[in-house]
């Protein structure tokens, strides 16, 4: 997900630089002000963490089934902003969870649904079946013991309760209905009952049925099409598994377009499609020219993109914030296609995450870091592929904040600045402490254990660990776990002569804002009186630090960190 604006851009498109400069000075003004509010309430806490825990609680009930298979047939009715549902729902015990004996078992299966949704009729394995309701949840009894694979039917009605981001929407924009979704973390249970776990992927078929004038689009690959009288179905089906919060629906006016994905090794090939309103079909045509282009170069990077056998698209839709990688089907807001390609960076990033959170899922909310961290750090490696290093250090200084508060894991502030922009920068320190070879070699590993399933941040740590024979519990507790501060530095630097030689002693003083001390290797850069400079790296392992180093010639000055890998802020001192 990006979030570009805090500020509400409905019903004005960016058409000129002068209105898109205004917006960008009040989404500055509106970062000061949410750098402000985080730096006074974002202490992560233990407290902090236990509360994030409860708010995407699923329960030990909902753990012992694994769900397989969710069958949606859907029927919007635009003007009732209603909804007609189906939901077929293939389920197994968790055998995990059974053989650990973890949970007692209840005669009972435990799903998401917020009760605004009527619940007409629910059958297990055909037969009726009683069931409860609570606010968020509904509990389905059998008298039978639920072994095996079993089948449960729901269907439903009415008009989803907007949640989260947005939820599900029955929009409009001039005049002109359009329907989509944006569910992350926990509101896929506003539209569909279901696990609503990202950890929980199964496979999905869903059917949309609108009014025949209208495009529908979802997860997945088109299995088919069929107009009924006036109405017109569309089912789109899964051969890749999906989380619940990724699961979508698109339906609008749409024109469409699309580009042709060879494959790295050519022998895949692949749609990439666009949906677009009637009245951006031009500026889509310029806006989403280089998806080709970010599509080989992060499979490059990365390996294979990861639903070759599906489809990539991305759909226009109305969340006024910005974009949503919705698994296969990106929704971009309206308001962001102007024809002028300025929001590449968001293109990149909505892409990275389909190996970044939706192929390799979080095991839980708290691993977040996993999604928005690594989707941030790949605008700065597509930068890098493109442009070079200089890009990719200019792109990282323009995630540099001297103010990130809080942790990476179990943030209190799922979306805030912390796991995007801390998050890259964390990637970045971590390319830098195990290498270029390992740092690009884990990514590969990683991805191909876990893709199509989830990971933790264990999980990853174990990876870096494995391939680069380092241990880094001290680099993920102080950029990940525990710390939840930058690094802040005073120094000083003297030199002398001895027998023809210039000694030099630089002092580092580690000046504790909450983290006591980090671990870090420092280049120093000597710049010497004749116009010529080296560099020698330290490793930083204590709160004062003296190194002492010898040149035969005059030392002008130093410069601590000059490529500025690390989120680190030094200034030279007289004090100490
Ligand atoms: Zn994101």
């Amino acid at each position: 997900m990006v979030k570009l604006f805090s500020v509400n851009v409905n019903n004005f498109q960016l058409e000129s630089i002068t209105q898109f400069m205004q917006i960008k000075i009040i989404y500055a003004l509106s970062v000061i002000i949410f750098i402000y509010s985080i730096s006074i309430l974002a202490q992560s806490t233990p407290e902090n963490k236990n509360l994030n825990n409860k708010k995407y609680f699923i329960s030990n009930n909902q753990k012992q089934f694994d769900i397989l298979h969710y069958d949606l047939k859907l029927d919007l009715l635009p003007e009732n902003k209603t909804l007609n549902g189906l939901a077929t729902i293939t389920a197994c015990f968790n055998p995990g969870v059974y053989n650990n004996k973890t949970f007692e078992l209840k005669p009972e299966l435990e799903l998401n649904l917020y009760d605004n949704l009527e619940v007409n009729s629910v059958k297990m394995d055909k037969q009726k079946a009683e069931y409860s309701r609570n606010k968020n949840r509904i509990f389905i009894q059998t008298d039978k013991y639920l072994a095996d694979t079993f089948k449960v039917e729901i269907e439903y009605k009415g008009t989803p309760k907007r949640g989260g981001f947005d939820g599900f929407v029955f929009g409009e924009v001039k005049g002109n209905s359009l329907i989509y979704n944006i569910s992350e973390p926990n509101f896929a249970s506003t539209w569909f009952p279901c696990d609503d776990d990202p950890s929980d992927k199964a496979l999905l078929d869903i059917e949309i049925t609108n009014d025949s004038q209208y495009v529908s689009v979802s997860n997945g690959y088109l299995e088919n099409v069929e107009v009924t009288g006036e109405k017109k179905t569309y089912h789109y089906k899964t051969v890749y598994p999906i989380s619940t919060y990724l699961v979508s629906v698109y339906s609008a006016e749409y024109r469409t377009f699309f580009d042709v994905y060879e494959g790295l090794d050519r022998n895949d090939s692949m749609k990439i499609e666009y949906y677009v309103m009637p009245e951006h079909f031009e500026q889509a045509k310029v806006d989403f020219a280089d998806h080709i282009d970010m599509m080989e170069t992060l499979s490059k990077i990365f390996g294979e993109y990861p639903f070759i056998k599906e489809k990539y698209g991305v759909a226009e839709f109305l969340w006024n914030y910005g974009a949503m990688e919705n698994q296969t089907i990106t929704g971009i807001g309206y308001a962001f296609v102007g024809g002028n390609d300025f929001f590449k960076d968001t293109y990149v990033h909505e892409l990275a995450h389909h190996w970044w959170g939706n192929s390799v899922g979080p095991k839980t909310w708290n691993d977040i870091w996993l999604n928005e961290g690594f989707a941030t750090y790949s605008e700065a490696l597509y930068a890098e592929a493109k442009h070079g290093k200089d890009a990719l250090k200019s792109k990282m200084q323009s995630k540099f904040s001297a103010s990130f508060r809080g942790t990476l894991y179990a943030p209190k502030d799922l979306f805030g600045e912390t796991i995007y922009d801390k998050g890259a920068w964390v990637l970045h320190m971590l390319r830098d402490e195990i290498g270029d070879s390992s740092f690009f070699k884990s990514l590969h590993k990683y991805y191909e254990l876990y893709k199509y399933s989830n990971a933790s941040v264990e999980d990853f740590k174990a990876v870096c660990e494995n391939v680069s024979g380092i241990n880094l519990d001290k680099f993920f507790d102080q950029w990940v776990y525990t710390g939840s501060d930058n690094i802040f530095c005073s120094y000083d630097f003297s030199c002398s002569e001895e027998e023809n030689q210039k000694e030099c002693v630089v002092n580092i003083f580690q000046e504790p804002q909450d983290y006591e001390e980090f671990h870090f290797p420092l280049e120093i850069e000597f710049q010497f009186d004749d116009g010529t400079s080296a560099e020698k790296k330290v490793l930083v392992n204590d709160t004062n630090e003296k190194f002492e180093f010898k040149f035969d010639k005059d030392v002008e000055t130093i410069v601590l960190d000059p490529d500025s890998k690390l989120l680190a802020t030094f200034e030279k001192s007289y004090s100490h």
